[in-house]
């Protein structure tokens, strides 16, 4: 324990050498963010936005096994006759239906009625382009669990081979684009649908219980999916968040939104020393050290740059422009504190009105569960 304090605290000097370096090269006067160690918070601190990140984070997964767990063994409720555990249907399930959502979505945009079925998964896709609307693709970064496994493997895989491996920019870049494709895929499938065509699909024994049906793909996963799974994850140790960057359509969706994010990182360059730690430390790869503002789709508002800054009000995630820089009205950015408080609010309030108003919960008789669950298997697209 002793000696992994040693260690600590020798990286911490070398940092803080190396900070000092940067500043005499750049010839300005390095005010030091206070509370810092080689340029970064205490994990313990308050101040710490990666702390809270892993927290919201850590919530996030064990609220979704706990979600799984149970609509788990309320589907084994009816396949067996009734013979097992029953557990209330966990309407959050519905996160994991993005492809009902949209088609919710338009539901509703076209008619302005809450959808009957499945509104639950509209509510969060909403919830979540909020997010990106307001915090760049925090939800990327503060709430998926899929974000949230891509990146522990990501951590694993340095620890390995003690380095993250990047495809070179002319390869990086076409598969960058992969995730749009995707997206323009499910769009090109979804937007065009009549109302009425929604309205039957939803309506139709499988769309009634698409997230049963959805279970079973996992439950009964193919031989190509699973060596998709099992490609990507060993490529995950390798590309740091190589799904989330190259391939979700959700993240690429939530990154059109962002665009119009009034938070974002922002720099000082008066105060900036030019030690490029807000670059390295950037998981998307952003030449943070370069931009004022940093408004790419790619910005998933993870903090690291915000955090590896070893100079004060220097790099900011905020809505005005950093103290100093011309424009400037405020110099205080969003604490991670205040990210972690902004995304609960903004879940914890669409779930709140869902369930006031009567929209949380897909409820179906009782005996169409009886009777379209343990057939599930069967049930074809319509
Ligand atoms: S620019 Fe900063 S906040 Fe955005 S992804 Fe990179 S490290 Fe995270
Ligand atoms: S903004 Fe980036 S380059 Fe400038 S001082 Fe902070 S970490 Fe260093």
């Amino acid at each position: 324990m002793n000696s992994h304090l040693k260690q600590i605290n020798a990286q911490n000097n070398d940092a803080d050498d190396d900070i000092d370096k940067a500043a005499t090269r750049s010839r300005k006067k390095l005010i030091r963010r206070p509370g810092t160690k080689g340029g970064k918070l205490p994990w313990n601190s308050l101040q710490n936005a990666k702390t809270w990140r892993h927290v919201a984070q850590s919530v996030f997964v064990v609220i979704n096994i706990y979600i799984c767990v149970t609509f788990y063994i309320w589907v084994r409720f009816y396949e067996t006759g009734g013979n097992s555990l029953y557990l209330e249907r966990p309407a959050g399930i519905e996160g994991w239906l993005p492809i009902a959502g949209l088609m919710n979505l338009k539901y509703f945009l076209e008619t302005w009625n809450i959808p009957p079925i499945h509104a639950a998964s509209m509510l969060l896709l909403v919830a979540f382009l909020a997010m990106g609307l307001l915090l760049k693709k925090a939800f990327c970064s503060w709430l998926c669990p899929v974000g949230t496994l891509s990146e522990a493997l990501g951590a694993l895989g340095k620890k390995l081979f003690g380095r993250h491996f990047s495809p070179p920019r002319w390869l990086d870049i076409p598969l960058r684009s992969l995730k749009y494709l995707l997206l323009a895929f499910f769009l090109y499938l979804v937007v065009p649908m009549p109302v009425q065509a929604i309205q039957g699909f939803l309506m139709s024994p499988y769309g009634l219980i698409a997230d049963v049906k959805m279970l079973n793909f996992f439950r009964n996963i193919g031989q190509v999916t699973l060596i998709s799974v099992i490609v990507l994850t060993i490529g995950s140790l390798f590309v740091q968040n190589l799904w989330c960057r190259y391939l979700c359509p959700y993240g690429a969706l939530i990154g059109l939104f962002s665009l119009f994010s009034p938070f974002k990182v922002r720099r000082n360059p008066d105060s900036c020393i030019d030690c490029g730690k807000c670059a390295k430390a950037c998981p998307s790869r952003i030449p943070v050290d370069r931009l004022i503002q940093v408004r790419t789709v790619e910005c998933t508002a993870c903090m690291s740059c915000v955090e590896s800054c070893p100079a004060k009000d220097t790099l900011v995630f905020s809505a005005f422009r950093p103290k100093g820089q011309p424009g400037a009205t405020r110099s205080a950015g969003l604490s991670g504190m205040a990210i972690a408080l902004i995304l609960t609010l903004i879940l914890g309030g669409t779930i709140g009105y869902a369930k006031l108003a009567g929209h949380w919960d897909t409820k179906l008789p009782e005996q169409f569960y009886q009777r379209l669950i343990p057939q599930s298997q069967m049930l074809g697209h319509p």
